[in-house]
């Protein structure tokens, strides 16, 4: 076997929104390739065309271009080997199964779809495994050419052999056999003339040089027809390594409905891209120091595809939530206020202002999609009667805690300029005067200036707002509480 230049694919079908799991396949295949000096490759499987939806390539492309994991070549960006698209590539295929049924490898098959749903019906009442009981390998060679003649639909079919087993190595699981007699003769072209995921996969992982086949689990059961295609041929067989299957907490496959599985979505709520490249990383593999935040230069340089593991990972948003809150808090400010542009709905906020402000709630935010409430009290007045004294000060009747609030707020009007320490001081000497727990009194404060009991650190927050709007706020928030 010769070593060959690496070269990666993914090859998704275009029937919706891009999906997770092909970014998960499409981070390692980019790494490994990146790595190793290879090229990353974008084929789109459609042949499938009762499931294609327009603008789902230009979507995987975006998805893709979004986390940084570009192609190196696919339908738009081109390449050497294009095209990239299968519904292009019938000739090709086409091709190769008359060369299979020429060197015996496959056969012509006649059977109505009616027959062969008879035959499944069968199958499945005897509880027997679905298989094509071989009707038309029987025909003889004048037959098959009369039927062609006259134009009766076809579909090619692969010829399995009767025994024996097919083995071949996975870089994961190790050595994998099957038995022949489990394998069916599966159809490779179909009677509309595309050809199934059986002839093109391995075909054009053949015609484009795939040297490394990185792919999700559940493909794993079709490789051993690959491997007799590629016998038949005999073309070199990639190397394989099927990476476990992503699950949604209960352990099932992960799905649209337990996660969310689109790109788009997670895109929508703000998470970063490099947190999901960083996150999607550790499913399945873990860095040999077992670090758990590190960008993608550091996971392909460690990237072997030995480490990865069998059983499948849990995709748990919780902590790519938490992983994302990491990456935003390493964002300078300059860049935060670029990243949260497209999640400010409500008012433009003057970009200078924005960056002040923006380190206050920095350290809380997970998704960037949290910006806009993180950011509402610092841009309007909250509505004075609807603040949450009651709820947040248990210990102060009302009445008192607005004479409280009073004299907090006169002696806060005496501050001509007033730092951090001085106003922490007045509040706490005067929280003792009248006998109360100097949060309360803190809260009080907070409750008036911010709208809510959550919120950043008080004092930069009157900073931030300037004090002049803080005491206003402060003022109305008195006024709202009863006298008596
Ligand atoms: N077409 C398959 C998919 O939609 C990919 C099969 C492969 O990677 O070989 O995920």
């Amino acid at each position: 076997m010769t070593a060959r230049r690496v070269r990666t694919r993914i090859a998704p079908s275009p029937t919706g929104e891009p999906h997770i799991g092909n970014m998960y396949a499409a981070l390692f295949c980019k790494a490994f390739a990146e790595e190793h000096n290879g090229q990353f490759i974008l084929r789109i499987e459609d042949t499938d065309r009762t499931r294609y939806v327009p603008g789902a390539v230009q979507m995987l492309h975006d998805a893709l271009t979004w986390l940084h994991l570009e192609p190196d070549e696919g339908p738009l960006t081109g390449g050497p080997f294009a095209p990239y698209t299968q519904s292009e590539r019938l000739p090709l295929y086409h091709q190769l199964a008359e060369q299979l049924v020429t060197s015996g490898h496959g056969y012509y098959c006649f059977c109505t779809p009616e027959r062969l749903a008879q035959l499944r019906a069968g199958q499945e009442a005897r509880h027997e495994p679905s298989h094509y009981d071989r009707v038309c390998i029987r025909l003889s060679s004048e037959e098959v050419q009369e039927r062609l003649r006259g134009g009766v639909p076809h579909t090619v079919r692969l010829h399995i052999p009767h025994e024996g087993s097919v083995t071949f190595d996975d870089k994961i699981r190790g050595t994998v056999t099957f038995d022949a007699h489990t394998l069916t003769d599966h159809i490779l072209l179909k009677s509309d003339g595309y050809p199934t995921s059986h002839l093109a996969i391995p075909a054009d992982d053949h015609l484009m040089e795939i040297s490394h086949v990185i792919r999700a689990e559940e493909w794993l059961s079709s490789v051993p027809y690959y491997v007799l295609l590629y016998q038949a041929f005999g073309w070199q067989l990639p190397v394989f390594a099927h990476l476990p299957v992503l699950r949604n907490a209960d352990r099932s496959k992960m799905s649209k409905r337990k996660n969310n599985t689109s790109v788009t979505w997670y895109r929508n709520q703000g998470f970063l891209p490099e947190a999901i490249v960083n996150f999607l990383a550790l499913l399945g593999w873990s860095h040999p120091e077992g670090k758990e935040i590190f960008s993608f230069t550091e996971f392909r340089h460690l990237l072997t595809l030995e480490r990865i593991v069998k059983s499948g990972p849990i995709f748990d948003t919780k902590k790519l939530e938490w992983m994302n809150g990491v990456y935003i808090r390493q964002l300078s400010v300059a860049e935060l206020a670029e990243r949260v542009q497209p999640f400010l709905e409500t008012t433009t906020i003057e970009r200078s202002y924005l960056e002040r402000i923006l380190p206050l709630v920095q350290e809380r935010l997970r998704m960037l999609s949290e910006v806009s409430t993180a950011l509402e009290p610092f841009v309007r007045d909250p509505d004075p009667t609807a603040l949450p004294f009651a709820t947040a000060i248990k210990r102060v009747p009302l009445p008192e805690l607005r004479q409280g609030l009073e004299l907090a707020t006169a002696a806060l009007e005496q501050l001509t300029t007033p730092d951090a320490g001085q106003f922490e001081e007045r509040i706490r000497t005067l929280a003792a005067k009248l006998g109360w727990k100097a949060g309360d009194l803190f809260m009080g404060l907070r409750v008036a200036i911010t709208g809510s009991s959550a919120s950043p650190p008080l004092f930069a927050f009157c900073e931030a707002i300037g004090w002049g709007r803080a005491l206003h706020r402060l003022h109305a928030g008195i006024d709202a509480l009863p006298t008596r």
